[in-house]
């Protein structure tokens, strides 16, 4: 097996060094993928820059196919794309990219016409919806409820952690629709949430830092349309581990960004 990347790759490799070099300022030293750096006031309009620019490029989704804004585009590059942005420290990459993949794979043609195509132009950011007060690792403990009416789910509860959810316009978030579900796993259900939505509360939680990246939120009678169910209801479960895959698989950026450090220690001690 030959694992040598092809001349098309390295030429994308180089294609995306240059676009990174022309649009990030000549003394930038990078931010770690996550909440934290992004929070801060005076990286915040470059990174939403990056991340339309990266969008107007084509280079978000890109491996999705051609009718939901993606490129049909190989695994190995989108690989490679990863590989430079976070080697870079490129501010601005989204979670709302593994939100795309959870939504191709579970949600309906009407859900993918409608989400799909403004992650992939860069419009949108996305958060995540899981932990609660008293739901952290074990997920399925989650309690913030979901009730069905006749055009809606009514949504009671509380989550915390939530990041950059002031700037995001959609949380996908996990809640409970059936209480008496023989397991705690069986009884949740995923929701596509406008974090403008009436009854939302939002209380930014600041950190030793100074910076504030994360969120409590309060649900209060939230009235979420039915169409905003993705996947079936009670059948969370499965969402929810295909999520834990597509969100957290980021080593990739974790590996990179510890390359750049690397380097810049080296740099320094010469
Ligand atoms: C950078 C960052 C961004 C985040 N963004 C979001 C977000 O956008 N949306 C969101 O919903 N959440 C977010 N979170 C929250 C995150 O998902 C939770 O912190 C995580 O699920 C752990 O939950 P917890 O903090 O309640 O810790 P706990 O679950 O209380 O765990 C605390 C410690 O106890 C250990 N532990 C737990 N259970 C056991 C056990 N049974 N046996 C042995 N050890 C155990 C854990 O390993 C850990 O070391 C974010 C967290 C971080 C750090």
């Amino acid at each position: 097996m030959d694992f040598r990347f092809t001349e098309e790759e390295e030429a994308f490799r180089k294609e995306v060094r240059d676009f990174i070099r022309e649009s990030l300022p000549p003394d930038w030293l990078g931010v770690d993928p996550g909440p934290e750096e992004e929070s801060r006031e005076e990286i915040y309009p470059l990174a939403l820059e990056m991340w339309r620019k990266l969008g107007s490029k084509g280079w978000i989704g890109m491996s999705w196919p051609k009718e939901y804004g993606g490129q049909g585009a190989s695994l190995m590059k989108e690989t490679i794309l990863a590989e430079e942005l976070s080697h870079r420290g490129v501010p601005g990459v989204d979670v709302a990219q593994a939100h795309g993949e959870i939504i191709l794979m579970f949600g309906t043609e009407e859900q993918k016409q409608r989400f799909l195509p403004p992650i992939t132009s860069g419009e949108v950011k996305y958060t995540i919806g899981m932990s609660e007060p008293n739901a952290g690792s074990d997920l399925f403990a989650l309690q913030l409820r979901a009730v069905e009416e006749a055009d809606c789910f009514v949504l009671n509860g509380q989550q915390i952690w939530t990041s950059g959810i002031p700037h995001a316009a959609w949380c996908m978030l996990y809640a409970r629709t059936d209480p008496d579900a023989p397991k705690k796993s069986l009884g949740i259900s995923v929701f596509l949430v406008d974090p403008k939505s009436s009854g939302i509360t939002m209380r930014q939680i600041t950190q030793m830092t100074g910076l504030a990246p994360f969120s409590e939120v309060f649900y209060d009678n939230v009235r979420v349309p039915k169409e905003n169910l993705l996947g079936e209801k009670n059948g969370g479960r499965a969402v929810t581990m295909y999520a834990f895959g597509a969100e957290r698989s980021y080593g990739l950026f974790v590996l990179h960004n510890a390359r750049r450090y690397f380097e810049q220690l080296v740099q320094y001690c010469k």
